[in-house]
């Protein structure tokens, strides 16, 4: 009988430095001894974030920026390597293929600062390479603990379409790729170590999402947007019909609350694909929003662990999740917003306001996070992440510039300093009351409410406040609804 198949996604803190991968590299080789396991790394904390940033000066014409990044790589990679793989032979070869990657990035910064111009494709090839310099170095530590193992970068196994900065996977190519790849190694008894975050797409032609086209055919890299090793770690698990997930991280799994806003924020023990999906939409961090996509037809559980206790349980999350008897499971917030209004008395008259406006966001590609319209019709008001803000709202001023000539509509407006809360729980559906306590706490904690917004699905209900506002709305909320002390469950 074949073991049971285990993918572990290991994020940047969990692979922060030599003695954090040490820690990694001993949950995946004590698992390995009864099950299969494929491992999914994040780059280094922080590595992606350097990468993106030199990237940027380079693209301004910064000579200097991305050479002394790659240096500054090559010694925190090679110290790690040093400190977590002692067989001489070994470690060379794997300083070899660094190497090779360092080489790659020093071109790719030259080239980008003697052209003045980061392409969409060359960001995302630069901002693979901390994933890809991670995961030699996570294989030569689990084959220090014994375990048989190599590093793979995912351009082998990923199929997606060419939306750079945020590429979807093809399921049906990337199924067929990766089981060719890593059925044979599991099967031989090792433990692949894939990079997150990058795919290819299947014949090198590339465009970016909301960025505008381009074809460049000559690197095929495409990657899965901020955060997206979860979502990789998915794709491959659904791809090779794993059995379970587990996404090791620096907190216990998901919680109440972000723990940095609210301090009392406790562990979920178990919570459902949607509740899941709707804590991550709305900026829980702890989860790439897609993540959950690829696991749902086939109802994989994900485990969300924390890396640096691993003898803790963490969250489970599965199709149905645990009932709490109706309720709120979860607190979020989203930060980085802003709220553009569109109105005038004159737009009570106009039936198609709300179409031109919204076809005006989706040309953009502007992802819409909430909407609200005022009962006496004359003001809509959305939001967008903010660095789409400007851009949303020069293309209205463009769309509607009749309609301001005219004084049909005499505003659009953009405030860039608000947050989304959103109140999340399965159960809150047919538990009359969840807005009433919600809004009753605010107004008490005397929250001035933007906007609000309940999803039609009754699981999240979502209110816009000033930013100042957001963490003493979340606070409160989470005493009200006595999140931090009765069993979150
Ligand atoms: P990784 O590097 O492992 O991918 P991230 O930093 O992306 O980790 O995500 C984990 C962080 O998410 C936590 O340290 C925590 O601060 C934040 N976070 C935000 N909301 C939540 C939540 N509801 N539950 C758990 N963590 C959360
Ligand atoms: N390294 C990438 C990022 O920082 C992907 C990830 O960590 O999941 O977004
Ligand atoms: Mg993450």
């Amino acid at each position: 009988m074949t073991k049971p198949l285990q993918v572990m996604k290991f994020g940047g803190t969990s692979v922060g430095d030599a003695t954090c991968i040490a820690r990694a590299a001993q949950i995946v080789a004590s698992t390995a001894k009864g099950m299969r396991v494929v491992v999914v790394v994040s780059a280094m904390s922080g590595v992606t974030n350097r990468l993106i940033d030199s990237a940027k000066r380079a693209g301004e014409g910064d000579t200097q920026s991305g050479s002394a990044l790659v240096e500054a790589l090559r010694q925190q990679h090679r110290t790690a390597l040093a400190a977590l793989v002692s067989d001489e032979t070994d470690r060379t070869a794997v300083e070899r293929q660094l190497e090779a990657i360092f080489a790659e990035g020093k071109r790719l910064y030259d080239g980008t600062a003697m052209l003045r111009e980061l392409t969409p494709r060359t960001l995302d090839v630069i901002s693979s390479l901390g994933e890809r310099l991670c995961a030699p170095i996570f294989a030569g530590a689990l084959r220090q603990l014994g375990a048989k193992s190599r590093s793979i970068e995912a351009t082998e196994l990923i199929v997606t379409d060419s939306y750079h900065g945020g590429a979807e996977p093809r399921a049906d190519e990337t199924r067929k790729k990766s089981s060719e790849l890593i059925g044979p190694l599991l099967g031989a008894g090792e433990t692949p170590v894939v990079t997150g975050f990058i795919g290819a797409t299947h014949d090198g032609k590339l465009t970016t999402l909301g960025r505008g086209g381009s074809d460049y055919s000559a690197t095929k890299l495409t990657t899965l947007g901020r955060g997206g090793s979860d979502y990789s770690a998915t794709i491959l698990a659904a791809a090779l019909d794993a059995d379970e997930i587990i996404i090791w991280t620096d907190v216990e799994g998901v919680l109440t609350a972000d723990p940095r806003l609210v301090p009392e924020a406790r562990t979920i023990p178990e919570i459902s694909y949607r509740e899941a999906a709707e804590l991550a939409y709305f900026g829980a961090k702890v989860l790439h929003p897609k993540t959950l996509r690829p696991v749902l037809p086939a109802g994989i559980p994900v485990w969300i662990r924390n890396s640096f206790s691993p003898e803790k349980l963490g969250t489970k999350i599965t199709q149905k999740g645990k009932s709490i008897g109706g309720g709120v499971k979860a607190l979020t917030a989203i930060r980085d917003v802003a709220l553009i209004s569109l109105g005038g008395p004159g737009i009570v008259g106009v039936p198609d306001v709300i179409g031109r406006t919204f076809t005006t966001t989706a040309e953009l590609r502007a992802d819409v996070l909430l909407i609200s319209q005022s009962s006496s019709q004359n003001d809509i008001c959305f939001l967008v992440s903010k660095p789409h803000a400007h851009a949303t709202v020069d293309a209205l001023r463009k769309e509607f510039a009749q309609d301001l000539a005219h004084e049909v509509v005499d505003h659009i407006t953009v405030d860039p300093n608000v947050a989304i809360v959103a109140v999340v729980g399965e159960n809150m559906r047919g538990t009359p009351g969840v807005a009433g306590r919600t809004f009753n706490a605010l107004g008490q904690e005397k929250v001035n409410l933007i906007a609000i917004a309940q999803g039609s699905s009754e699981t999240n209900i979502s209110f816009v406040v000033d930013d100042k506002s957001m963490q003493p709305a979340l606070r409160v909320l989470h005493r009200e609804f006595g999140l931090g002390h009765s069993p979150a469950n």
